[in-house]
Order: C-alpha cells, then sequence, then structure tokens
C-alpha cells in the first residue's frame, strides 16, 4: 500500500529527509515556543502564557482559545500588519444568532493550504484525469478556487462547477467533460449520483466541508464502486486540516502546522482512541495562528499505527458536539432510501418540516416519518416531498443545517 502521501509533504514543506514520531514532536515543540516567544514580544492575546515550554505535554497547561474569544480578540490575535494579511473569512461563531468572528490568511497561509490539498487530491487524482469541483467558487481564494489551484499542480483539469448547477446541468458536464473523480460535500455528492443513475463517470471522490453521516458514506461508496476520501478542514487552519490516505482508515492531520488534543468536557485530555471534542494549536499558521482552540468537531486520535505505514497522527471526525436534533441526524437515518435525492428541514414553532427530493412518484413519507419520529421528543413532524426534475438543485449550497 502506498504510504500517506502526507509525510511528504511534512517533509518537502520542512526540508527534512524523513520523518518519525519523535521528529515530529520536535518540530511541533520548536515552532510551539517560537510562537509563544512571539506573542510575548508582541503583547497581544496570548502575551500572558509563558515563553517556554520543555515539553509538548506542557501544552495541556494552558487555558484554552473559544469561538467567542475570536469573535471578541480579532486585532490582538492578528500575528502581524493588516497589509500582511491576504484574505479574511467572516462567519457567526454558532448558529445565527451568535458573534461574528473573522479568520485571516497570509500569502503563505493559502499557498500552504494548496499544496496540502494537492498532496491529499493526489491520494486519487493523477496528471491527466478530469475532477469536478462543486465547492462555492463565490470569493477568489476561496475554497473552491483553492482545491481548483491544487488539482492544476498534480496536472489534472479543475472542472469550476461551484454549488449552484442543477442537477441537469451537472449530468451535462458530466457527459461532456467525463469528469474522473469529485471534489465537494458528501450529501451533494450522492443527490448527484442518484440524479445520474448510469451517466455518472465518477469513479472515486474526496469529501469535505459538511458531515458526512455513514449511511450517506456507504451510498456513496455503493455508487461510485471505491471508497471515499474524506477530508478535514477548518477555517482556523486555513481551510486544511486532515486527509484520507489509500488505507482509508482515518484522516492523516497536517501535523506541522496543527498540533490536535482530544478533550473531554471538563477539559481533561482523553487517552487516544476515545472521542471528545477536538483541540487544536495552529503552530503553523503565519497570520492567525491560535493555541488550544476548541472547535466544537466531535472526534478521535487514532490509537494504532496507520496499515499505510506514515507516521502522521490520524483523526475521524463525527461532526459537531451538540445535544440538539442535528442535521446530520435526520441524514444518517434517511439516506439508505435508495429513492431519496435530497432533504431539507426546519422548524416551524414546534413543528420539525422536512421537505424530500424524490426519485420518480413514489410513496416515502411513511418510511420518513418511521425513521424521524424516534429522533423527535416533543415535537411533531410535516413532511412534503417533490419529484426530483432536471432543474433541481441542491437544497443546501453550504453546510446542511436545521432552519
Ligand atoms: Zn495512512
Amino acid at each position: 500500500m502506498k504510504k500517506s502521501a502526507l509525510d511528504k509533504w511534512i517533509c518537502d514543506q520542512e526540508n527534512i529527509p524523513y520523518l518519525t514520531g519523535d521528529i515530529l514532536d520536535d518540530l511541533q515543540l520548536t515552532k510551539l515556543n517560537a510562537l509563544l516567544a512571539k506573542e510575548k514580544r508582541r503583547g497581544g492575546f496570548y502575551a500572558d502564557l509563558p515563553e517556554y515550554l520543555t515539553s509538548l505535554k506542557e501544552l495541556e497547561s494552558l487555558p484554552f482559545t473559544t469561538a467567542e474569544d475570536l469573535a471578541e480578540n480579532t486585532a490582538a490575535l492578528l500575528l502581524g500588519s493588516q497589509s500582511e494579511v491576504s484574505r479574511v473569512i467572516s462567519g457567526v461563531t454558532s448558529g445565527t444568532t451568535g458573534p461574528s468572528k473573522r479568520i485571516f490568511y497570509s500569502d503563505g497561509d493559502l499557498a500552504n493550504t494548496v499544496t496540502f490539498f494537492a498532496a491529499g487530491i493526489s491520494e486519487m487524482t493523477a496528471a491527466g484525469e478530469t475532477v469536478l469541483i462543486t465547492m462555492p467558487f463565490s470569493v477568489s481564494g476561496g475554497l473552491g478556487e483553492l482545491i481548483a489551484r491544487a488539482v492544476e499542480l498534480l496536472g489534472a483539469k479543475p472542472i469550476r462547477a461551484g454549488s449552484d448547477l442543477s442537477y441537469a446541468e451537472l449530468n451535462e458536464i458530466m457527459r461532456l467533460e467525463r469528469p474522473d473523480s469529485y471534489i465537494g460535500m458528501p450529501v451533494p455528492l450522492l443527490s448527484l449520483l442518484r440524479f445520474c443513475g448510469n451517466s455518472s463517470t465518477l469513479k472515486r471522490a474526496l469529501v469535505s466541508a459538511d458531515v458526512c453521516p455513514v449511511s450517506v458514506r456507504r451510498e456513496i461508496e455503493g455508487l461510485l464502486g471505491s471508497r471515499l476520501f474524506p477530508h478535514y478542514g477548518l477555517r482556523e487552519c486555513c481551510l486544511g486540516g486532515a486527509v484520507t490516505c489509500q488505507a482509508h482508515a482515518g484522516m492523516h492531520v497536517r501535523e506541522n502546522h496543527i498540533i490536535a488534543e482530544i478533550i473531554e468536557k471538563n477539559g481533561k485530555p482523553v487517552r487516544n482512541g476515545d472521542y471528545g471534542e477536538l483541540v487544536i494549536t495552529t503552530v503553523g499558521m503565519e497570520i492567525m495562528p491560535l493555541i488550544r482552540y476548541r472547535t466544537g468537531d466531535r472526534a478521535c486520535i487514532l490509537a494504532e499505527p496507520c496499515p499505510c505505514g506514515a507516521v502522521s497522527a490520524r483523526i475521524e471526525v463525527e461532526g459537531r458536539l451538540d445535544d440538539n436534533l442535528r442535521m446530520s441526524d435526520i441524514d444518517e437515518a434517511l439516506f439508505d432510501i435508495k429513492e431519496l435525492v435530497d432533504v431539507k428541514a426546519g422548524f416551524a414553532g414546534n413543528v420539525l418540516e422536512l421537505k424530500a427530493c424524490v426519485l420518480g412518484n413514489v410513496q416515502i413519507e411513511e418510511e420518513i416519518q418511521k425513521r424521524v419520529s424516534p429522533l423527535l421528543s416533543d415535537n411533531k413532524l410535516k413532511i412534503s416531498t417533490q419529484i426530483c426534475e432536471g432543474s433541481c438543485k441542491s437544497l443546501y449550497s453550504g453546510k446542511r443545517m436545521i432552519g
């Protein structure tokens, strides 16, 4: 089996001949200490932290950074001047009412993400192939464009389809361009594969930017006839965080730039192999490095070495830590109904309204009712269905959330 391309990428980035666990630990500690010293000198958000740690273990004694910290202390968190900022991403911290947080990237941060993406995509795409990209292309330097640049670096051809085309338009691209692989969010891929049926030319896929429930993964893999390559990224680490190798057993972390920890609710670290909240220290981000940032994502660091032989640690990510009903719970419950193309959910008072887009004139309301009702406590359920036509498109253009 081919070793994860990520180890080689780390070696190339750091100019070292090979990687071992000790070398990675030293690299992370050196970068962390350089960051702490810089923070002390400039008197910013992390100025009160110690200037030097003797081991990575001591990181566990430092305080956490939260999404609210990001929203309230943007200027103090910026390591460098505004003139070095190439891109800003703004977004609310939770739901639609949280304070707005802004994340800054330098040219170097964006360039690193592009080569990281290229390493991840190289696990499934070779030079000369064609890659359909359905991530948003709304802004220059946005996720879709960074992925397209990474595909070009590999000598492959990106198709910048974006996240707003109808199924008929995507099907036409499939007919004309015959893409070999797909990069986009997971549910829109399943929707597309179900709509296109045998006319799909896709053989492999990398999914990211949203939760991939187990049922969605299983259905996609059945239709593609190959294993998925999930990727994990978030804005706080310049959109690229961890990517799957050919062993398909967890995602290798970009460990020269990110120190990953998993904690319990009380903030204590868990053992490798146990699930908890993913916390990241982004020692490799140039303009806005974060120390012990609580991602709000439920994840684990796998305890065993990867069968591919790579050294970089692997994580599994399950989705958001949330005690309330999540869209991914509804997706998990529904997407092994083969006729379902897409579903959207929103609350109107205490009624959960589900709008389903289905293949042909089939009756699946009863089946949906049976599967979703156990997820609800006091809420009522109202289901409407529409037949999927070529003019239909994904019911969500971004992350899937209950409205
Ligand atoms: Zn591996």
